[in-house]
């Protein structure tokens, strides 16, 4: 899909305005790109004639964007409003909770079953209470029984029991007397949607009357995705879907298409075998997934774009004596500014978007950054070594920042001159970084 969609935005870089014939060109190939990765046709065209509607409108307003990069951005921002917007938590209120796991067999019920309850005990401090309700394969409580050990939860079963109703509410019952705060019920799944399953799924529900039943679905099953969410969403009205199997060669638009037909948000997707694998669902990462703007190649070209070469040279002249100095420091941040916001740029390095879900870049780092080289004088600016501690302090004050803050970001400063300036008289580095040029 990123390949086709960067196809279609291909076709309007170069032209500065976005005009209804450029834009009636990107956006079949767009159509097309999301019927390929699933997304239902009739889904795909009123996707489209929304996308269409906002880049016209935008004509005047945006002038100096260039219309590729808006294009992106609308259809980004399309995307992720049909996606639900926000990101919807999982609801586990209640004492003790009960969590109701259905889907197709093979589609990761037990498996996200397991990345569950140590999303719950990791992340909620929650005791969980796993519950085996398939009864039709032994083999089914076993595979439980050894999940349920690897994230060191809690298992209820009764291998001898062939009632599932029963069992769950035993288990509840349990779980109300030895004070569990969460019951995940893991339940049977048969190939394809038949009436039993659906009456099983149905009366477990109407017994348990869950706080919270989630829909387990294989991203990688299509088209048929949808049907199944559409036919279990009929039978027992649940609250929130699970994708499973994104990890692999994902068909993103599973997850569009199953949000726009049912209705009901995504709270999770699971990305491989592995106990840890489980991600809560955002709909903005995953339309930026779709987009396929996970991708080096757009960084580059966007950073690229923006990047004047005569200063490129001018800089490494500099940097190969040692003469990198604040001003030119300010220029780079200036640059990297214009390409965007800083975390979309990043989001945009494969894994990166990963590894920094967890850490929030803030770009008023830059604004301190910035504020302190404003109060040094042009002497200091172009000479760093100038900077003793008188005039740090003058700085700090100047800057309505800490002494610390000051001496930090100078260190940091001299750390990466020093730095780049051996990079630069690295003939292989040289080489490996020129071609990137
Ligand atoms: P169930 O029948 O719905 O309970 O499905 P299982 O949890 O037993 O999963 C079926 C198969 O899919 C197993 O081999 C799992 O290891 C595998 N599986 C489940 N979730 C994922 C996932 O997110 N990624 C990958 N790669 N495999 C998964
Ligand atoms: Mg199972």
């Amino acid at each position: 899909l990123s390949d086709r969609l960067e196809g279609a935005f291909k076709s309007l870089t170069g032209d500065n305005k976005i005009t209804e014939i450029n834009v009636a060109t990107s956006l079949k190939e767009i159509r097309r790109a999301l019927v390929a990765a699933d997304v239902n046709y009739k889904i795909a065209k009123e996707f489209t004639d929304k996308v269409k509607e906002k880049a016209l409108g935008t004509e005047n307003v945006l002038k100096a964007v260039k219309p590729g990069q808006l294009m992106v951005k609308i259809v980004q921002d399309e995307l992720t409003d049909l996606m639900g917007g926000q990101s919807v938590g999982i609801n586990v209120k209640g004492s003790p909770a009960v969590v109701l796991i259905a889907g197709l067999q093979g589609s990761g019920k037990t498996t996200f079953s397991g990345k569950l309850a140590l999303y719950l005990k990791e992340k909620r401090k929650m005791k969980v209470l796993l519950t085996a309700c398939d009864v039709y394969r032994p083999a089914a409580i076993d595979q439980l029984t050894v999940l349920a050990g690897q994230v060191g939860a809690e298992i209820y079963k009764e291998p001898d029991n062939k009632n599932p109703v029963d069992i769950a509410l035993h288990a509840i019952d349990h779980a109300q007397q030895n004070k569990f705060d969460v019951v995940i019920v893991d339940t049977a799944g048969r190939l394809s949607v038949d009436e039993k399953m659906m009456q099983e799924i149905s009366d477990v529900r109407e017994a348990i009357s869950p706080n919270e039943t989630l829909f387990v679905v294989d991203s990688m099953t299509g088209q048929d995705a949808v049907n199944t969410a559409r036919v279990f969403n009929e039978r027992i009205n649940y609250d929130g879907v699970v994708l499973t199997k994104l990890d692999g060669d994902t068909r993103g638009g599973a997850a569009l298409s199953v949000k726009y037909t049912v209705g009901k948000p995504i709270k999770f997707v699971s990305t491989g075998e592995k106990m840890d694998a489980l991600d809560v669902f955002y709909p903005d990462r995953m339309a930026q997934r779709i987009l396929g703007m996970g991708d080096i190649i757009s960084f580059v070209e966007r950073a690229q774009d923006q990047f004047d070469e005569e200063e490129a040279k001018r800089l490494e002249k500099k940097i190969k004596k040692n003469k990198f100095d604040f001003n030119d420091f300010l220029s780079q941040l200036a640059q990297l500014k214009r390409m965007g916001d800083m975390k979309s740029l990043l989001n945009m390095i494969p894994g990166m978007s990963k590894a920094m879900k967890n850490i929030d870049i803030d770009d008023s780092a830059f604004s301190k950054v910035e504020a302190i080289i404003y109060s040094m004088t042009p002497a200091e600016r172009a000479d760093p070594a100038l900077l003793n501690m008188s005039r740090k302090k003058r700085i700090a004050l100047g800057c309505g920042q800490g002494m610390e803050d000051v001496n930090r970001f100078i260190k940091q400063f001299d750390q990466m001159r020093k730095m780049m300036h051996k990079l630069s008289n690295n003939p292989m580095m040289a080489q490996m970084a020129g071609n990137f040029k």
